[in-house]
């Protein structure tokens, strides 16, 4: 693939995973893949991925949010007092990852916490214009009517575990889908790859999680494959994929990639 890949969501600021993080970065530059959005959920993830950031700025980029088992508004309120500077940098270029996950959170009490520090969290997104990243599991029709109330105009769907019906929804309000690597072998994202419009895509590694084989760990060179796989299963040429979600990405991030 001669078009350059985007990475529109990775966690290479995770602990576990940072100390590795250069290599992965050259393993994805040596496949293409010219930009990966780092998402960072706490202050230690934030200082990571600006150490990233500062080493590599022409391929690293933050996207800034709160873990989904913190309950607390000590992230937002801290964060949301530094966002402004860091999205004038262009340090941070999207709020996320954050979200709501029903199939963890059981407690109604909880629940109610969660969507209201979600809310927070998109109404930042609308103030500063930014692209949310969401991150959802049995919660979509919540999370649509949130998006809803705040009149998001560019939401990533990320790692999408839902149904087809409110698959369609998300696409006709505007909506984004990136795609993870175990589309290689989940029926379900096969599924969401037939369903959603080209138009509506982007490439994502989730590294660590949802690698290409079931159980083993992602990395963001893994987004080339996810592309080849998207032709597969839409008959298409896998250099028309990658130039059709990086441009979506370009638009979507007002950020140039291709030359
Ligand atoms: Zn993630």
């Amino acid at each position: 693939m001669r078009t350059p890949l985007v990475d529109v969501h990775a966690h290479l600021a995770r602990p576990e995973v940072f100390n590795r993080a250069r290599e992965l970065i050259r393993d994805a530059v040596e496949n293409n893949v010219r930009i990966i959005v780092v998402s960072v959920q706490n202050e230690n993830e934030l200082k990571n991925g600006l150490i990233l950031r500062r080493e590599h700025s022409s391929i690293i980029y933050l996207s800034l949010g709160q873990e989904l088992s913190d309950f607390t508004i000590h992230t937002y309120e801290k964060f949301s007092k530094i966002i402004p500077k860091l999205v004038s940098s262009r340090d941070v270029v999207a709020i996320g990852e954050i979200g709501l996950d029903y199939s963890k959170v059981r407690d109604n009490i909880l629940r109610n916490i969660a969507r209201a520090i979600f809310e927070k969290w998109v109404e930042l997104a609308e103030k500063l214009n930014l692209p949310v990243i969401v991150h959802s599991h049995k919660a979509y029709s919540d999370v649509l009517s949130i998006l809803e109330k705040y009149s998001i105009k560019k939401a990533i769907l990320h790692a999408y575990s839902g149904g087809i019906e409110l698959a369609r929804k998300a696409v006709d309000m505007g909506f984004y889908f990136s795609i993870p690597p175990s589309v290689m072998h989940s029926k379900q994202k096969q599924r969401l790859v037939q369903t959603v419009p080209l138009e509506h895509m982007l490439l994502e590694s989730d590294t660590p999680e949802l690698g290409p084989v079931f159980g083993q760990e992602s990395k963001p060179s893994h987004v080339r494959i996810v592309a080849e796989k998207i032709a597969e299963i839409k008959g298409i040429d896998a250099e028309d994929v990658a130039y059709v979600t990086t441009r979506n990405f370009e638009i979507l991030f007002n950020l140039r990639v291709m030359d």
